[in-house]
């Protein structure tokens, strides 16, 4: 095994605990279990069904946390029905009075009570709160990747309570990125590699993915940078580097979690530029989970949770949100 499949494995293990779910979670919702998930982590042979049915899972479970490369392989982009807010513009985003617990032993957590939003297709928006509101929960469950208990999801006019597991796991490999705080590069990889390997995990090509990862790099203007390991690099362009590996895929929507959670003012000035330019430039959707009133300032709109509702938007009168 060589170092690669060891690094592949902890993208893994890092993706999934950046957000903050559990072994059994991810096993309840791949229909892998949850041994098997731990030994595609720790890429332990020993806890692994033998090596062709391994990558199999690999890529599944690689597809439910959504760093998937069969966009690339497939060329095509996934159909968007028609879905528009009051203004016309296309909606890339609607949730209809969700709520979401969590058992804890003995004790329910209502993470997300009655929660109603609309996003447009292209709007940058902020998701603003105290810590344990439901911000990550809500990203969670926008993105499909954790159940809702009641309400309904839609992702650009596609209902997402009604996809099956696998037809919404490969909705959000291919149409969705992923930027966490302090997301860990890994430290033995280049930046161009870095970048890659999400697709690398998934199967895509060898060329395909480097190519493609170039290309990226020198959107977020790093591409002199793409042979450089993490600890040659800044904290501002270190995320630059996951903000490319997050958007190597072309995800029509972006979730950042406290993208500049671990970064000073001057390199969170950075990256906020990056999103803004690449938002402008790409006509993506990005919605930003920040504790920064600076950072929700910048957006198109912001919403405010406390907990487990939404208590206000501000922004856009036209796109107001129910449910409160
Ligand atoms: P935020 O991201 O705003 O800090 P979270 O969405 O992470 O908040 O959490 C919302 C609430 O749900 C908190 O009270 C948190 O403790 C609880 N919670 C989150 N995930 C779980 C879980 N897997 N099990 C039990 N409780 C959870
Ligand atoms: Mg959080």
């Amino acid at each position: 095994m060589d170092e690669k499949d060891h690094v592949t494995g902890r993208l893994l293990e890092d993706t999934r605990l950046a957000r903050d779910l559990s072994l059994e979670e991810a096993a309840r919702r791949t229909g892998i279990p949850a041994r098997v998930l731990e030994g595609l982590e720790k890429e332990d042979a020993a806890r692994l069904p033998g090596l062709v049915y391994a990558r199999v899972l690999r890529k599944k479970y690689a597809d439910y946390l959504g760093l998937d490369g069969r966009a690339l392989s497939e060329g095509g982009r996934p159909r968007e029905r028609q879905a528009h807010s009051s203004n016309g513009r296309p909606l890339m985003v609607e949730a209809r009075e969700v709520s979401k617990s969590y058992q804890a032993e003995a004790l329910t957590v209502h993470a997300l009570k009655d929660v109603s939003l609309r996003i447009e297709k292209g709007a940058l928006v902020a998701v603003m709160g105290p810590s344990g509101c439901g911000k990550t929960t809500l990203l969670n469950v926008l993105s499909g990747l954790d159940e809702i208990d009641v309400g309904e999801i839609f992702i650009a006019g596609e209902p997402l309570h009604f996809m099956g597991d696998a037809d919404r796991t490969g909705y959000r490999a291919r149409s969705m990125g992923f930027v966490f705080q302090g997301f860990n590069l890994m430290p033995v990889l280049s930046a161009v590699e870095n970048v890659e390997l999400p697709l690398l995990v998934s199967g895509a090509g060898v060329k395909v993915a480097r190519g493609r990862a170039l290309e990226v790099l020198e959107q977020v203007s790093l591409a002199d940078r793409a042979h450089h390991r993490p600890s040659q690099l800044s904290g501002g362009q270190q995320q630059r580097v996951a903000i490319a590996r997050a958007l190597v895929n072309e995800p029509a929507i972006v979730w950042a979690d406290e993208p500049t959670g671990n970064l000073d003012s001057d390199t969170s000035k950075e990256v906020l530029d990056l999103l803004l330019q690449l938002n402008e430039e790409n006509d993506q959707t990005f919605v930003v989970v920040t504790h920064d009133p600076g950072v929700g300032s910048l957006m198109d709109r912001v919403i405010q949770m406390r907990d487990g509702r939404i208590v206000g938007t501000a922004g856009d009168p036209e796109e107001a949100v129910s449910g409160t």
